[in-house]
């Protein structure tokens, strides 16, 4: 029986994702129709996003599982109509890799004291060149599919690393620590942190002053995983003091970042929109495909939420 596979993440997805998503389905051997219209109790799966039209799922009474297009799911991970399989976007090679591009950047840049070079008015000759990596903490909080692919790339660049996440990981050439116990361990004198954790209610203001207080003096926050993961009145203390040199923050609780907010002001703060990585339509449509075609076969779906952990 043909499935129908409703895209339900807005007009202007569905313009990226109709071509591909409907190769993909074919390409996954799907006999699925892929609409924007359909009666609730027809529909097989629901492709959407957070800021989906579909808000009430209670009348998809067959639905076998919805699948969002977005990493992040604290956006519709709460919502107490669905009830369904919920599948979040894990493994679309475009968003890891947007992922480890952006983060290697911005640690690189801080590292290597680019900024001195690349607005310098008054053309100080400051001949010091910047430590080796092996010679920089970088901490990684968040070992899952983008955390674990930054740490690799940093450790291939040869930064001293370090990770943590909730229960035990081992990744080559990263000292990995879990858990309420390895969180200090993990930060402990750290030059450089990046967050890549989800947004939780055991993940929010992980980064409080306490945390900051334990990292290298002058050290580097970099977060391009969730705003509500920073205190961001402890950041700015921090900043203002000098234990915090800089911060790079790509996400944040309000966003658009309202104008009057002191992050855009601040002479040590990077402000950028959001744009550390995004689905990227073709490999995100062939996630997408194999998870419909992995539910077909009565397997459990890839990136299944759990949705007492919020993740
Ligand atoms: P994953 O779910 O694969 O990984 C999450 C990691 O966080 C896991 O290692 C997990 O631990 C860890 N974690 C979760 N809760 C806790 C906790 N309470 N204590 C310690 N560790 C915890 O997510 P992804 O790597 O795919 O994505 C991470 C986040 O990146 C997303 O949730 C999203 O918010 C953000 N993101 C941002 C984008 C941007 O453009 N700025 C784009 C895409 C994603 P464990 O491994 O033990 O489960």
């Amino acid at each position: 029986m043909t499935l129908t596979v409703l895209f339900a993440a807005g007009d202007a997805a569905f313009a990226d994702y109709e071509a591909p998503l409907t190769r993909a389905l074919s390409e996954a051997g799907l006999d699925a129709r892929l609409v924007t219209e359909a009666a609730p109790e027809d529909v097989d799966y629901i492709v959407t996003a957070p800021n989906g039209w579909v808000q009430d799922f209670t009348p998809y009474t067959n639905t076998k599982a919805v699948q969002t297009l977005w990493a992040g799911v604290e956006g519709i991970v709460g919502n107490d109509t669905l009830t369904q399989p919920l599948a979040r976007m894990v493994d679309d090679e475009g968003l890891t890799q947007g992922m480890v591009e952006w983060v290697t950047g911005h640690v690189l840049r801080h590292h290597l004291g680019m900024d001195a070079h690349i607005v310098n008015p008054d053309h100080a000759w400051d001949h010091q060149a910047p430590p080796l990596a092996a010679e920089r903490t970088v901490t990684i909080l968040g070992l899952g599919t983008l955390g674990t692919a930054c740490a690799r790339m940093l450790a291939t660049v040869g930064f001293d690393m370090r990770g943590w996440s909730r229960t035990e990981k081992s990744v080559e050439d990263v000292a990995c620590h879990h858990g309420d116990a390895g969180f200090g361990t993990a930060l402990d004198g750290a030059d450089i942190v990046v967050l890549l954790l989800p947004d939780t209610a055991a993940t929010r203001n992980v980064l409080d002053a306490a945390a900051i207080g334990r990292l290298a003096r002058g050290a580097v926050v970099i977060n391009p995983g969730r705003g509500p993961l920073i205190d961001d009145d402890a950041l700015l203390a921090a900043l203002d003091e000098g234990q915090l040199s800089h911060a790079t923050l790509d996400v944040f609780r309000t966003e658009p970042l309202p104008q009057d907010h002191p992050f855009w002001a601040h002479p040590r703060v990077t402000v950028t929109p959001h744009i550390a990585s995004e689905t990227r339509t073709d490999s995100a449509a062939r996630e997408v495909a194999a998870n419909i075609a992995r539910c077909e076969r009565g397997e459990t779906l890839k990136g299944l939420v759990d949705r007492d952990r919020g993740y």
